[in-house]
């Protein structure tokens, strides 16, 4: 069976990485690790907080591991709440804390409907033994609503709707989120490269 571990204790994320992957796939989460310290995600970009958790992780545990940094880049509020996404409401913040005050800025900014464009974005950092072997990015187009949708899915999800979709990713089918998203454009990269990844490499 192929492994990979992921440097992440959210669940969620842990979950969909999994549905995308395939039953083939095991993998292991640092919930699994509790010696593990939490990473501080002092980079400035995606690309940096995954790296960062990818090495970090990497100079720890054996085999390969990654790290997934995403989140949420609104136009109308100058692409936050970008990497501060899982903080935006505050430290340690709830999914309905952060999406209330994601609603309430763009009010504040007068954001009628057509500058409600958004875009979610996901980074994912494959290292081993720390080194970093390669970066993915994927990202996904869409609207934000005025009330949040939808019970499925995590985050921001119930107020996102990807276009050429009439739902958000709260209300729409797992599977329809996990072929479009853009950790699903990110793994299936990932995937890709680990298909023709050399042990020697
Ligand atoms: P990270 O753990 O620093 O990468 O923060 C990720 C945060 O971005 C999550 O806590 C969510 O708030 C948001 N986010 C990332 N991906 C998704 C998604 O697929 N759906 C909804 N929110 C997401």
């Amino acid at each position: 069976m192929k492994r990979l571990l992921l440097a992440t204790r959210n669940a969620h994320k842990a979950r969909e990485i999994q549905e995308i992957l395939g039953p083939e796939w095991k993998l292991p989460d640092l919930t699994a690790y509790p010696e593990i310290s939490e990473i501080v995600e002092s980079g400035k970009s995606f690309e940096e907080n995954a790296k960062l958790k990818a090495i970090a992780v990497s100079k720890e545990l054996p085999g390969l591991i990654i790290a997934d940094d995403s989140g949420l880049e609104v136009e109308a509020l100058g692409a936050a709440p970008g990497i501060y996404s899982a903080r935006y409401a505050g430290k340690n913040a709830t999914d309905k804390e952060n999406v209330e005050k994601l609603l309430s800025e763009l009010a504040r900014a007068g954001a009628k409907t057509h500058q409600r464009k958004a875009r979610f974005r996901c980074v994912i950092a494959l290292a081993r033994a720390g080194k970093l072997l390669a970066t993915f990015n994927g990202a996904v187009e869409g609207t934000i609503v005025d009330r949040p949708c939808g019970s499925h899915g995590f985050g921001y999800d119930p107020i996102f709707v990807p276009n050429g979709f009439e739902q958000t990713f709260a209300e729409l089918p797992a599977e329809v989120k996990n072929r479009i998203s853009h950790r699903a454009k990110a793994i299936r990269a990932l995937a890709a490269k680990l298909a023709a990844l050399k042990p020697s490499d």
